[in-house]
């Protein structure tokens, strides 16, 4: 789409053909008075909390069940402050919102270093606590009496009713609209990489525990939303409504719908309030229907109606493929040099945001032309690492020049992977020292390392399973989020400058894609690839961000040798473009062809480093491979 398009509401297009298809849905039912307007209406309100789990579980992959406590306390809020102060609704919404972002805030930072089913029992006591709260705290919330008289809505001449009807499905339109820009965002690329793979997502440079707490208090947000409205709509609260049971009858929705497409909460709500309301059967077996659907859901399609929906028309167009000849993704005739281009134009307008450019190595590397040796981007200083007694990596010290491919080998269990885990800050350093790029990287974490120019891949490869081929190198591409606030409001709004950061990225992807010869596989899921292509773009979104440092973990293990030779004319030409490659590798032709230098491990210990020639004959060396 191009800049030019009418105005940012109307530019992300889903969202009105959803409304509009909802509305085609229920206004017939409404006007020949088979559905009732407060169904409708109350939808709009269940809509923004499913939304709020949506973006959690369905983007991010955390269950929350605390999100019925933010609930409670934004329906809380403006009944509280109605009784006390008289305040209008309004303020009592704002109220709500500030209280819950600043719990959010809170219990973010003490839930999110829990792991996932921690989390959820985390949030779970928090919704308990919030219930108990409201049932014994008699004097603020009326306890079991609850509270009522909660102020009205009038806008203009219109009746309160229609004034509140509009307030609600306008809040839940927009909140629709910046949930579905934020989901295709970069933001959303970056929670579904979390969600497959949080330790690869901060190789990317995805700050990992920041996304994850400003994501949740923005879903905790829109809770309160829905909270602050279900008490206007009522005119009264009570805990009984706040009770978590009430949260399954969302979970159903979201579920229903079809989890991680935001518009796939539209369908649950719609199908899960309006269809008992059109019968009575429905109506007055509600619970057994519930349960029945659970089951359905599971067993059936556990990927919802939106899903289902997704999975058929990807089958529809996969057929369409098959009838018209395929014409290859990227402009047809254009030559290396050319996707080179596409990705360098990326990268001159900063999609890789810190430090990515290689203008630092070619000034080493221009540095070491004019005489001197190149200046080293990595020195590693007596480097160790223990587990338990075992001695993984043990007073390790080297260096590696500017510019060049340095292959670290070693039998089985030398400590090569544990070297890779220091350097990236997977593990933490302990002992020693590790310089990167001119940074002391040690106490660093994985993300401020990636951002700093340092990619890697992963011996057992680590893709994000939740995401396309070109997306996962997107990704890598984008440095995933930073996850700050500012970048949430951003991608949200969709403002044109993100817009258009993501194209430039999809083209640069696209563009290295088909420097691995797997363009044509952009847009399948990762897991259709087999073992050996997975590893190429494992290496595709390791460059994708142009690293200064990239650390490549037995890549060439498991592919064939047509791939093989592909991967070495990459190494090859990156090293040219000023790339400093370290690269773990058992294919011993394959290491004597490529390396520079290479650095030897046995026990944890460095046993010998020198140019290829030099390790092939040292006795040390062939002790340690044969045993001798
Ligand atoms: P390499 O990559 O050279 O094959 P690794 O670095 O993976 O070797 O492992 C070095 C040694 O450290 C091995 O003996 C391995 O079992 C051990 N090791 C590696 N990671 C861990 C860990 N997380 N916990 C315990 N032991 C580990
Ligand atoms: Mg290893």
């Amino acid at each position: 789409m191009t800049a030019g398009s009418p105005s940012l509401l109307i530019r992300n297009r889903t969202w009105l053909i959803a409304l509009a298809a909802y509305a085609a849905t229920v206004v017939p039912l409404m006007t020949s008075g088979l559905l009732y307007a407060d169904v409708v209406v109350t939808s709009g309100i269940f809509f923004i909390l499913v939304m709020a789990m949506d973006l959690l579980f369905g983007c991010a992959g955390l269950l929350s069940f605390g999100h019925i406590g933010f609930f409670a306390i934004g329906a809380y809020a403006p009944a509280v402050l109605a009784k006390f102060f008289a305040a209008s609704l309004l303020s009592g919404t704002l109220a709500g919102l500030v209280v819950n972002l600043a719990l959010a805030l809170t219990l973010g930072r003490v839930f999110l270093r829990l792991s996932g089913s921690y989390f959820m029992l985390g949030t779970l006591a928090f919704g308990i606590m919030v219930h108990a709260v409201i049932r014994t705290w008699y004097p603020v919330t009326g306890g079991d009496a609850g509270l009522g008289d909660i102020p009205r809505v009038v806008l203009g001449s219109l009746s309160p009713q229609v004034s509140l009807a509009i307030v609600i499905w306008v809040s839940a339109a927009l909140l629709f609209w910046f949930s579905l820009n934020l989901s295709a965002s970069r933001v959303g690329r970056a929670l579904r990489a979390i969600r497959g793979d949080a330790v690869s997502a901060a190789c990317c440079g995805v700050d990992v525990p920041r996304l994850r707490i400003n994501l949740f208090a923005l879903s905790a947000c829109y809770a309160s939303i829905s909270g602050s409205l279900f008490a206007a709509y009522n005119g009264a609260v009570h805990p009984d409504s706040f009770a978590l049971s009430a949260l399954l009858d969302v979970l159903l929705m979201l579920f229903f719908g079809g989890e991680g497409t935001i518009w796939g909460a539209l369908i649950g709500v719609t199908l899960l309030r309006v269809l008992p309301d059109l019968s009575g059967p429905l109506q007055a077996g509600k619970i057994l229907f519930s349960g029945v659907l659970f089951a359905v859901i599971i067993f059936l399609f556990p990927m919802g109606v939106a899903g289902a929906l997704k999975d058929g028309m990807r089958r529809l167009g996969r057929a369409r493929d098959e009838v018209r000849p395929h014409e290859p993704a990227a402009t047809a005739g254009e030559g290396a040099s050319g996707q080179r281009a596409a990705g360098d134009e990326v990268f001159g307008q900063g999609v890789a945001s810190e430090g990515m450019a290689r203008a630092g190595t070619r000034r080493l590397r221009a540095a070491g032309a004019s005489g001197e040796p190149p200046p080293a981007v990595i020195e590693v200083e007596a480097l160790g690492q223990s587990f338990g007694g075992l001695r993984a990596v043990d007073a390790v010290s080297f260096s590696v020049e500017a510019g060049t491919i340095r292959s670290l080998i070693g039998p089985n269990g030398a400590g090569k992977s544990t070297m890779l885990n220091l350097l990236s800050g997977v593990q933490s350093v302990r002992e020693g020292r590790v310089s990167g790029l001119g940074h002391r990287l040690e106490g660093l974490s994985p993300d401020r390392i990636a951002r700093l120019g340092v990619r890697r891949t992963f011996q057992h490869e680590r893709l994000f399973a939740h995401l396309t081929v070109i997306e996962n190198v997107m990704v890598g591409c984008e440095s995933g989020s930073d996850g700050s606030v500012r970048d949430l409001v951003r991608c949200g709004l969709a403002l044109p400058s993100t817009r258009s950061e993501a194209q430039r990225a999809r083209a640069a992807s696209l563009a290295w894609l088909e420097r691995i010869g797997l363009a044509d596989r952009a847009d399948d899921a990762v897991s259709a690839l087999p073992h050996g292509l997975r590893k190429l773009v494992e290496v595709a979104r390791a460059v994708a961000a142009l690293p200064q440092v990239l650390l490549l973990d037995e890549t060439a293990a498991g592919l064939n040798a047509t791939e093989k030779a592909r991967l070495k004319v990459l190494l090859r030409s990156l090293r040219d473009e000023g790339v400093t490659t370290l690269l773990i590798e058992h294919d011993m032709a394959f290491v004597m062809d490529i390396s520079d230098r290479i650095l030897v491990l046995d026990f944890g210990r460095l046993i010998a480093e020198g140019t290829p020639d030099a390790v092939r004959r040292d006795p040390a060396v062939l002790a340690a491979y044969l045993g001798a």
